[in-house]
């Protein structure tokens, strides 16, 4: 199965796609993920993304379709992928449809989750992450069960990214509805689109995509 999680920064996409993994054998292709990793590993990408990222603007569409492309031809997206932060423009979404039928996938999928902005400004000023496996915590709604150590790996060294404040978040939201909201429309006219209520909690928002992934 092959899924799209369509949100505004902060709506939960890679929580549910962790979840989704896990159950589904499913891999989540997170070009925020990808591009992050290629600036801690200082590679040339990593170094013209850091800026627009830090901004809170996009990274060129050429090379977030390249990242994506490399990474449907590798063996571990066989069984189905997440992808999560792509596409953001309609001009990602054509490059995806184009790359998907030439290599003979199709979506299965777009899930919309709509969360109020207010809303999101909370979760993503609250927000933190395991530094050893990634899981991704909240100062309020997602603690981990004990003070200080990951539920999921024991470590206990955690990370904020730079660009989860309050100023960076608006902008961020602004670059979502002026240029990423539109693939609702470009989606529901394709007929793949389902929207769920992405404000209710974490168990609750898994239940309505299973819901979703149980009638395609
Ligand atoms: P969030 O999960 O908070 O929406 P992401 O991790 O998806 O944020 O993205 C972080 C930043 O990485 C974006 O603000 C943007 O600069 C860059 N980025 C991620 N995905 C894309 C994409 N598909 N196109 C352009 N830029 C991207
Ligand atoms: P995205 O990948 O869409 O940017 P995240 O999955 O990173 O969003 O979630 C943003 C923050 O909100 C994280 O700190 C996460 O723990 C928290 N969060 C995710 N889903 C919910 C929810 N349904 N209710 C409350 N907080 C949530
Ligand atoms: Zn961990």
């Amino acid at each position: 199965m092959n899924i799209i999680l369509l949100g505004p920064p902060g709506a939960g996409k890679g929580t549910q796609a962790k979840l989704l993994e896990e159950r589904h054998g499913l891999k989540q292709l997170s070009t925020g993920d990808m591009l992050r990793a290629a600036v801690t590993a200082g590679t040339e990408t990593g170094k013209k993304a850091k800026a627009i990222m830090d901004r809170g603007d996009l990274v060129s569409d050429d090379v977030v379709v390249a990242i994506i492309a490399d990474r449907l031809d590798q063996s571990d997206v066989k069984k189905g992928f997440i992808l999560d932060g792509f596409p953001r423009n309609t001009a990602q979404a054509e490059a995806l449809d184009t790359m998907l039928s030439g290599k003979k996938l199709k979506l299965d999928a777009v899930i919309e989750m709509k969360v109020d902005d207010e809303a999101l400004i909370q979760r993503i000023t609250g927000r933190f992450t395991c530094a050893t496996c990634g899981q991704g915590y909240h100062d309020v709604f997602h603690r981990p069960k004990m003070e200080g150590v990951c539920d999921n790996c024991g470590g206990t060294t955690f990370t904020r990214r730079a660009d989860d404040n309050e100023k960076t978040v608006r902008d961020r939201l602004g670059i979502y509805n002026k240029q990423t909201a539109p693939l609702v429309r470009y989606y529901g006219e394709r007929g793949s689109l389902k929207t769920i209520d992405g404000m209710a909690e974490i168990s609750d928002v898994t239940r309505q995509i299973e819901g979703v992934l149980s009638s395609v």
